[in-house]
């Protein structure tokens, strides 16, 4: 049984966070510095001093980055509200950096494990030519060194499309606000997009081809034929959809992690 630390999110906690013991990656001694500031405020303390590993008894795990344990934990808002954010370049870029490692991680498990074609981890690996056990350490948020040829070739076995492309600071922040969850990250393959509904629905066949949005589960069919709507639907159908959209755009319990 394992816990996780409130302040730093380190998950390897042998003793729940009470009773004066201490967090090895943050120090916090729990019940004592806790006792009249916030975790929050323990962790913007704990960014502010560049995110040290506190124990000399206790060792790092193998791969151990602070910012990839913050934003696994959905922390990342914290990373980004912070002032280093602005006064420090070398601190945002390790932020983008850890940031990408986790979404892609994640991202990879989710689009593998798509509700309506899903793979195992080595029916993915004899799709990409890779070993089932490369497969796993790619999806274990705590990889590094990710290549562009390793991201077309998974992108390929997923029948998922692979762009490269810089974006602006502030787009970036707000995925990290938003949060990773599978809603935001996994879509269908090539084989499975919607196309064939969309053209019923501009054939002028609206009704049947929402219907058949609806029953696939498609929901980002159904988000483009609700952005497509001229006019609004007819009254049964706009119960239906709000009933869906209710489903799709439900913020997800943990924080920071909202559908826009
Ligand atoms: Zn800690």
């Amino acid at each position: 049984m394992s816990y996780q630390c409130p302040v730093c999110g380190y998950g390897e906690l042998t003793r729940p966070p009470e009773n004066f013991s201490i967090c090895p990656c943050c120090g916090t001694e729990f019940g004592n510095d806790d006792f009249d500031r916030k975790p929050s405020e323990l962790r913007d303390e704990w960014i502010e001093k560049d995110m040290p590993w506190f124990s000399r008894s206790t060792l790092k795990p193998r791969n151990w980055n602070s910012y990839r344990q913050l934003i696994i934990a959905d922390f990342g808002a914290d990373l980004v509200d912070h002032p280093r954010m602005d006064n420090d370049v070398n601190y945002r870029y390790e932020v983008n950096k850890a940031f990408s490692e986790v979404r892609i991680a994640k991202q990879l498990k989710a689009l593998r494990e798509r509700e309506q074609e899903p793979l195992t981890q080595s029916q993915l690996a004899t799709k990409a030519d890779m070993k089932q056990s490369r497969i796993s350490e790619l999806e274990g948020m705590n990889y590094s060194g990710w290549s562009i040829n390793t991201l077309e070739r998974l992108a390929k076995a997923l029948g998922v499309a692979f762009k490269y492309s810089f974006v602006r600071w502030s787009d970036l922040t707000f995925d990290i606000k938003r949060g990773l969850s599978d809603q935001t990250l996994a879509f269908p393959s090539f084989e499975r997009e919607p196309v064939r509904q969309i053209v019923g629905f501009f054939e002028g066949n609206r009704e049947q081809a929402f219907y058949s949005a609806l029953q696939a589960g498609r929901s980002n069919t159904v988000s483009i034929l609700q952005g497509a709507i001229a006019a609004p639907p007819p009254r049964s159908l706009t119960k239906e959809m709000n009933s869906y959209g209710t489903i799709i755009n439900s913020p997800s319990p943990r924080r920071h992690s909202r559908v826009a």
